[in-house]
């Protein structure tokens, strides 16, 4: 008898095993169920003895987690994995800043910046999506299409591995390096939120990494639909990429408002869940010369903001080739600063971080982005 080759059927790759450090304590259970790995009355118990490792004490092999016994261990690493995906690049400028290049996937690269100094210890800058799909004017990434929206468990890997590199395992509450996230690095978050949502929800567990809700920020262009949404579901603070007061000129820098303008974006903002004086929103505004940048524009601010608890973000433009903006010079950003200042608002200017090695706000994105494209291409 002789057997015939079926070479119509096509051979597939063997699908990744699903890593564990990248689920919520909800999925975490599950997968035990579904994986076989134990009893659904034991899945609970045994979620928590992982969490506890994998959270906690930053465990990125099954072998370590020496409660859990040999057998049990057997059938979870058959099934599953935990470890980190791999740190393609990594770079520390001369001010401490951090930058790491971390690959998920064959060409899903994210770029994460860790800068000492920022919030109560440290921020680290998390990407939600390669590429967007929104097109700012003044924004490097805009100008990449959208790759795809990335995982929670993407999300979460971008702390874990700033975790493992800072030596932040077990997390020490009172002298953490990493004591704040915020959502300013690639993508639209607010177009991501399920994926989002879950990443916080492991990230503020108090039994894991144990960031608080008021240390997490997620920055949006200020996509109306979902800001309720945010807040309920995350109780997140929020950070709203404003950049100019009217709508003629915000519709050239962030054309997402033609579809919600800056009345309809106020509005939502107003009564974004859990806003108070201890809760304040953050208004980002980049400072582009000659375009948003007067003083009359600063007054407009004020009175834009009035009644809202907030505080005004204001950045020096980030150039990148071919840009059509350049940055205010210092001494209009001063000027603008202290009319708000005078207004009762506090405006940090935000001091560019990490320049000598492209890790400054908008720069750096761009640089990964452009790795990211000829890559995508040769694996193509
Ligand atoms: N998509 C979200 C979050 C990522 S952008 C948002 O737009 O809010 C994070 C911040 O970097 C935003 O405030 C954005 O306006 C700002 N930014 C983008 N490009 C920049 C550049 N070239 N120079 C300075 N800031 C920039
Ligand atoms: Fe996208 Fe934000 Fe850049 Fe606009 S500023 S293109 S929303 S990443």
């Amino acid at each position: 008898m002789t057997t015939t080759l079926d070479l119509t059927r096509k051979v597939q790759a063997p699908a990744k095993p699903l890593n564990l450090a990248g689920l919520t304590r909800e999925q975490l259970k599950a997968a035990l169920i579904d994986g076989e790995v134990c009893a659904p009355d034991k899945a609970k118990m045994r979620a928590q003895q992982m969490w506890n490792w994998m959270h906690h004490f930053g465990v990125t092999d099954f072998d370590r987690m020496t409660d859990i016994g040999k057998d049990v261990r057997a059938r979870l690493s058959e099934r599953y994995e935990v470890g980190r995906p791999e740190v393609v690049e990594r770079q520390v400028s001369t001010d401490g800043t951090r930058k790491w290049l971390i690959r998920t996937a064959p060409g899903i690269e994210i770029e994460t910046v860790y800068i000492p100094g920022v919030g109560r210890a440290g921020a680290l800058c998390v990407s939600s999506q390669v590429g967007c799909t929104l097109n700012c004017t003044f924004c490097h990434t805009g100008t990449q299409a959208l790759v795809r929206n990335l995982t929670a468990a993407e999300i979460l890997a971008q702390v874990q591995v700033a975790k493992d590199d800072l030596g932040e395992w077990p997390t020490d509450k009172d002298d953490r390096l990493l004591s704040n996230v915020v959502f300013m690095g690639m993508g639209e978050p607010l177009y991501n939120l399920p994926a989002v949502a879950d990443a916080m929800e492991v990230i503020s567990d108090n039994e894991g990494i144990a960031l608080s809700r008021r240390r997490i920020t997620v920055s949006t262009s200020g996509v109306v639909p979902e800001l309720q949404a945010l807040g309920e579901r995350t109780q997140a603070m929020l950070a709203i990429s404003l950049h100019a007061t009217n709508d003629e000129l915000r519709d050239v820098l962030v054309p997402l408002n033609k579809k919600y303008p800056i009345a309809e974006l106020m509005t939502a903002i107003r009564a974004y869940p859990g806003l108070s004086n201890a809760r304040r929103v953050t208004f980002e505004y980049v400072m582009l010369k000659g375009i948003n940048d007067s003083p009359a524009e600063a007054r407009a601010l004020v009175a834009l903001l009035t009644g809202i608890p907030a505080k005004i973000n204001l950045i020096p433009f980030n150039p990148w080739p071919g840009s059509p903006y350049e940055c205010s010079s210092w001494s209009t950003i001063e000027t603008f600063a202290a009319i708000i200042n005078k207004a009762g608002y506090a405006s940090p200017i935000r001091t560019p971080r990490g320049r000598d090695i492209l890790a400054a706000c908008g720069q750096l994105k761009s640089e990964s982005e452009k790795i990211r494209a000829s890559q995508r291409r040769k694996l193509a």
